[in-house]
Order: C-alpha cells, then sequence, then structure tokens
C-alpha cells in the first residue's frame, strides 16, 4: 500500500523538479509558475500520505522502535538543518541550552528526531510576521529527560489546548487556514513519545506563544535492536 502510493507521487515531485532544472528544456514564466505548483503540491500530498501511513501503523500497534543509546542534542541540531532555510526566511533565531548531564539516552532516534523535526516546524510555521526566537532546552530530571521548544509566536488560546492532540485537528485562531498543514503531526508526535513512555506537554499564552514539553525515560527496559 505504502509503495503503492509513494512511488507514483515521488514521480510527479522528481519529474516537476527535473522540468525545473531546465535540462529538458527551457521553460517560460508562466509554465515555470505551473511546475512550482506541482512540486508544492506533490510535496505536500506525500507529507500527508506518509502521516496517515505513519498514525495507521501505530493505531495497529506495528510501529516497532529501532531503539539505541544515542545522544540526543545530536539529533536535535541535525532536526534544525533539516529546517533549512526556513529560519532565515522567516526571521527566526534559534537558541539552544543543552544540559551537559544529559548524557546518551535510550529512543528511536529516526523518530525522535521526527518529533522534534514537527514541533519545530510548527514553532517556524505559526511564528509572527515579526520573526520570533525559538528556545530548545535539554534537562536532565532523575531518570528522565526533559526537552522543551518554546517559541515566541501566535500562541494557542486554552480553549483550544486540549484538541491539540487529536488527529485532522487544526485549532482556527482566526488565521490558522493561511499557514496551512494537516493537523496530524501532533497527534503523530503524542503517539510515538507515549510508545517511548514519555509524555508531551503544552503550555501557551494566546498571542505570546508556545512551549511544547517532551518527557522521556532516560532508560528503556526492553531494547530492540532492529
Ligand atoms: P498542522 O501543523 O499540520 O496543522 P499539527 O498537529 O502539527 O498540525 O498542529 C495542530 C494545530 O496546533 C495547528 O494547526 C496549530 O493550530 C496548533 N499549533 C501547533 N503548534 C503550534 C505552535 N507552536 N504555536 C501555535 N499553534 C500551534
Amino acid at each position: 500500500m505504502s509503495h503503492e502510493l509513494r512511488t507514483p507521487l515521488n514521480a510527479v515531485i522528481g519529474f516537476s523538479e527535473l522540468l525545473k532544472m531546465k535540462g529538458p528544456g527551457d521553460l517560460n514564466e508562466k509554465q515555470e509558475r505551473y511546475i512550482d505548483n506541482i512540486t508544492i503540491s506533490g510535496r505536500h500530498l506525500l507529507d500527508l500520505i506518509n502521516n496517515i501511513l505513519d498514525l495507521t501503523k501505530i493505531e495497529a500497534g506495528k510501529m516497532d522502535l529501532a531503539i539505541q543509546n544515542v545522544n540526543i542534542g545530536g539529533i536535535i541540531n541535525e532536526a534544525i538543518i533539516l529546517l533549512g532555510e526556513k529560519l532565515t526566511k522567516q526571521k527566526i533565531v534559534i537558541k539552544k541550552e543543552f544540559d551537559s548531564q544529559l548524557d546518551k539516552i535510550d529512543i528511536d532516534p529516526l523518530r525522535f528526531k521526527q518529533v522534534v523535526f514537527n514541533l519545530l516546524s510548527n514553532a517556524v510555521k505559526f511564528s509572527k510576521e515579526e520573526g520570533g526566537i525559538i528556545l530548545i532546552i535539554t534537562k536532565k530530571e532523575g531518570e528522565w529527560a526533559r526537552i522543551s521548544i518554546s517559541d515566541t509566536g501566535i500562541g494557542i488560546k486554552e480553549n483550544d489546548i486540549g484538541r491539540l492532540f487529536t488527529k485532522f485537528q487544526q485549532v482556527d485562531s482566526g488565521t490558522t487556514r493561511k499557514y496551512g498543514g494537516t493537523g496530524l503531526g501532533l497527534a503523530i508526535s503524542k503517539q510515538l513519545i507515549e510508545l517511548h513512555g514519555g509524555k508531551i506537554l503544552v503550555e501557551s499564552k494566546f498571542g505570546e506563544g508556545a512551549t511544547f514539553t517532551i518527557l522521556l525515560p532516560l532508560r528503556q527496559k526492553m531494547m530492540r535492536t532492529t
């Protein structure tokens, strides 16, 4: 199923990128714009498909974690790199306060990166027009790691906080629509963290920003080596 959905879409995205590079021939302005639309819509659809497939897998109890003992600071840095030029485009500065006491912890590095990337993407996406700061703090608290991501963006109304982690929920803060998205990122993130025996918490002041906090046990009892 996953293959059948992804393969044709990857062809659509791949060939549209190839056309954009003008290898097969020159393009006029309108053609270039239309090709950009194909690429952007294709990528959006691929994101949606990947998210739906992930959620289906988790809900069917088929998501196996590949637990490794790794340094989370390194993974957070990799997730920041994935944000790419969005940071400069949206005038966002990232600040980090990593706890040197927090050494390696047991996590699935790919899944953890997916969650951090999701939270960071939201922090960037829901930033204010004038830009802002994202503060990432890691802290060792007994047998737990606390990772918090705070932004200075549009924030979330108190009444909406309860619905954030429900799938397909996009909170309508009057302006949400223009930010795009699928409303699946937080639902998946919550489930992935809970699969690790952890928790995600959120605090926000509407209009001033939001803080998402991940709590993860330092050690997993069952170490799967996949
Ligand atoms: P998506 O980002 O695709 O809409 P998510 O599940 O990641 O879906 O987020 C659900 C909703 O939660 C978003 O549509 C947005 O309204 C709200 N939200 C998430 N992160 C933030 C944030 N950092 N600041 C403000 N609102 C947020």
